[in-house]
C-alpha cells in the first residue's frame, strides 16, 4: 500500500512539489508520482521517489479515453491515498477511477469529488502552500533534485565547451527564455557582453531558445570581453540542465522554470519580476537570493504573465536597467574568482 501525488501543472510547479514528496516519502515511505512527460525526468531520480508515470494529458493520453486508460492502469497499483496537488477536474477523475480510497486535495473547484479537502493557504511560498496538504509545517524541506552522474558529466562538458576553465564553478548562469513573451527581460545581451569582462558566462535553456542563447552569445563576444560565452540552450535534458545550473556561481533568469531548478539545486538566484510579484508566492525562497522588479501601477498584471504587454509599452521589464543586476550580481560575490 503506498501514496501516489499527481501533480501536472507547468514544470516549475513540479519542482516546487519536491518538499511535499520528501515530507510524504519521509512519513510513508517512497511515493509513485504521475506528472507530465516534460517533468518526469526531473523526479526519476529524486530520493522520494519510487516510480514516475509520465501522462501525456495533451498528446497521447489526451482526452476522456486517456484518463479512463491511466485510471485502470493505477488501479492495479491499488494506492491507499492520493495527494492531488494540482486542482484540476483530471487529476480529480484520475484518482476517482483509480479507486484511491483517500483523496487529499486542495477545497474549491472539484474538491467534492475528494475524500479530504485541506485549505491552500493564501500567503506564503507555493512550496510550503504544497506542504499543507500534507499537514506539514514550512521550511522542513527544501526543494531538492538530484542529477546522476552521468547528467553532472554531460553538465561538466557543456560548460567546458570552448573554455575548460568554466568548469571551476565561476561561471554565470543566464537563463533569458520563458514562455510568456511579456516574462521576458530584454537586456540579457547586454548583462552579457558586462559579464563576459569579468566571467564566463553559460546560456540555458531549450531548444525554442537557441537563436536567443546565440544572440546573446554573441554579444558577450562582441563586447570586447575576453571570458568565454557558451550556448547551453537545446543541448542538454531538463536534468542536466539542473545539473549545469548547480555549477553556477549564480543564475540570472526570468520568472520562469529555472529559477526553481536553481532553488533545486543551491545555486544563488538573481531573479528578474515583470508582470508577475514574488507575492504570488513563485519567487526566490532562500535567504540570499534576490528578486528585482520596478515599481509601476499596471503590475502585476496577470497571475502568469501575458504574451505580450497589455499596455504596449512592457515598461515592467524595459524600466529594469543593466546596472541594477550587475550591481546584485556584484553584492552576491559571484564574481569574486575572477582574475
Ligand atoms: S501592463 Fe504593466 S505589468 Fe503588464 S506587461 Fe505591461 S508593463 Fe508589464
Amino acid at each position: 500500500m503506498s501514496s501516489l501525488v499527481i501533480q501536472t501543472a507547468f514544470l516549475g510547479d513540479v519542482v516546487l512539489t519536491t518538499p511535499l514528496l520528501s515530507a510524504l516519502a519521509a512519513r510513508h515511505g517512497p511515493v509513485d508520482v504521475v506528472t507530465t512527460p516534460l517533468a518526469a525526468p526531473l523526479l526519476e531520480t529524486h530520493p522520494a521517489v519510487r516510480q514516475v508515470i509520465a501522462y501525456d494529458k495533451r498528446g497521447a493520453d489526451r482526452g476522456w479515453s486517456g484518463i479512463r486508460r491511466l485510471g485502470a492502469q493505477l488501479r492495479t497499483a491499488r494506492y491507499e491515498r492520493a495527494y492531488l496537488a494540482h486542482r484540476s477536474l483530471r487529476s480529480a477523475t484520475l484518482a476517482l477511477l483509480a479507486r484511491i480510497p483517500k483523496r487529499i486535495g486542495f477545497s474549491g473547484g472539484w474538491s467534492f469529488l475528494y475524500t479530504e479537502r485541506r485549505p491552500k493557504p493564501r500567503m506564503g511560498h507555493e512550496t510550503d502552500r504544497l506542504l499543507a496538504l500534507a499537514n506539514e509545517a514550512p521550511d522542513v524541506y527544501p526543494p531538492q533534485l538530484q542529477p546522476t552522474a552521468e547528467d553532472e558529466r554531460a553538465a561538466a562538458a557543456a560548460a567546458a565547451a570552448g573554455a575548460g576553465a568554466l568548469i571551476d564553478g565561476s561561471f554565470v548562469a543566464l537563463a533569458p527564455g520563458s514562455i510568456w513573451g511579456s516574462k521576458r527581460w530584454p537586456y540579457f545581451a547586454e548583462l552579457a557582453a558586462w559579464l563576459a569582462k569579468h566571467v564566463g558566462l553559460v546560456v540555458v535553456g531549450g531548444a525554442d531558445d537557441v537563436a536567443l542563447g546565440e544572440e546573446i552569445c554573441r554579444a558577450a563576444k562582441g563586447g570586447g570581453g575576453r571570458r568565454t560565452a557558451v550556448n547551453a540552450c537545446g543541448k542538454l535534458t531538463l536534468r542536466q540542465s539542473a545539473a549545469l545550473i548547480g555549477r553556477a556561481a549564480v543564475l540570472v533568469t526570468n520568472d520562469s522554470a529555472p529559477l526553481h531548478l536553481a532553488t533545486a539545486m543551491r545555486t544563488p538566484v538573481i531573479a528578474l519580476f515583470g508582470p508577475t510579484i514574488t507575492e504570488f508566492g513563485f519567487g526566490p525562497v532562500r535567504p540570499g537570493d534576490v528578486a528585482l522588479g520596478v515599481e509601476l501601477e499596471c503590475r502585476p498584471c496577470s497571475s502568469h504573465g501575458p504574451r505580450s504587454c497589455p499596455l504596449g509599452h512592457h515598461r515592467c521589464m524595459r524600466d529594469l536597467p543593466v546596472e541594477v543586476v550587475t550591481q546584485a550580481i556584484e553584492d552576491l560575490g559571484a564574481l569574486r574568482r575572477r582574475n
